[in-house]
């Protein structure tokens, strides 16, 4: 029977263990005499069916609950990818199922710890249009903290991540130069050139994210719930977004301010609201254009987004 590996989840141990008898994993549950599915257990345990697999593996039953996310704080529980199949190459090397570590099912977690090296599976496409892996593993580990509750940064970084899934423009379909980025064929297709489309305030903070996920086909919603669903280039760029808006957050807004229509710069302007007031005073002074009220303001507002309306179209 194979030792499970350290940080190793249940449902990967148990997997390499059927391995080992040529069963199926439901086969040697049935078999332990098992109720719940693994990948149930990892999340609620049940004390007899850990008991009993405790027993047929020779194991304490306290190692195989460190096997779950028992303990783990609401928050990161909420924030796991249960089904991912993410491995480390260099974990794995030699070994016909690659473990599964529990780390790694967390939604930021793109690289492993002891190799420093990328996690591959899943759905890879456009990752390789992020680059700044610098921000990236910075925002991964700040969004890691702040799932663990451990809140270290000014501005929360729950409100961050929502300023990042907020639509920066009302719905539309996608603009000839968003189009540059699909395949020819997709670039005509009367469904895609009528197909309304979100703007995240990622993809302003984040400008690369446009390469990556084409306008028409980003599939991250306005909640951080849905984040575990999104494609890895999506929860990528979103920790990337979580560092450059942490690092220069007054600069950030501001650009975000300038590239949003009057509907996208409402809900930012709301949602700072619970920001750090000196961020809010500094972005109120570099940014007339959020003084709802006066002629002046709209004005520069007004400059603001023909000066834009012309770099778009240059
Ligand atoms: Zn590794």
């Amino acid at each position: 029977m194979p030792p499970p590996f350290r940080d190793e989840r249940l449902s990967s141990w148990l997997e390499r263990i059927a391995d080992v008898y040529l069963v199926s994993l439901d086969e040697l549950q049935a078999h332990i005499g098992c109720v719940r599915p693994a990948l149930q257990l990892e999340f609620e345990p049940v004390q007899a069916d850990m008991e009993r697999i405790a027993v047929a593996t020779n194991r304490s039953a306290e190692r195989l609950f460190a096997m779950t996310f028992r303990g783990a704080s609401p928050r990161y529980r909420s924030l796991l990818r249960p089904s991912s199949r993410e491995i480390c190459p260099a974990c794995s090397r030699g070994m016909q199922r690659p473990q599964r570590l529990r780390g790694w099912s967390f939604a930021f977690a793109f690289w492993c710890d002891r190799h420093r090296e990328p996690l591959f599976g899943g759905e890879m496409s456009g990752v390789s249009a992020l680059g700044d892996e610098a921000s990236g593993r910075r925002g991964a580990e700040i969004l890691l903290q702040w799932a663990m509750e451990r809140e270290i940064a000014a501005i929360p970084v729950g409100s961050v991540l929502s300023l990042l899934l907020l639509p920066s423009r009302k719905l539309s379909p996608p603009a000839p130069w968003e189009l540059a980025y699909l395949p020819l064929p997709r670039q005509h297709d009367p469904s895609v050139l009528s197909r309304p489309c979100r703007r995240p305030v990622l993809s302003v903070v984040v400008p690369e994210f446009r390469a990556a996920v084409p306008t028409s086909d980003p599939r991250l919603s306005s909640t951080i719930a849905d984040v575990p669903n999104a494609p890895r280039a999506e929860r990528y760029a979103l920790a990337i977004g979580v560092a450059r808006v942490l690092k220069n957050p007054v600069g950030t807004i501001i650009r975000v301010l300038e590239a949003s229509d009057e509907f996208g710069r409402k809900k930012v302007m709301d949602l700072i609201e619970g920001w750090p007031a000196a961020i809010r005073h500094a972005v109120g002074r570099a940014a007339p254009c959020t003084r709802q009220r006066g002629n002046a303001g709209r004005a520069v507002t007004g400059a603001r987004l023909s000066h834009q309306r012309v770099r778009a179209l240059s």
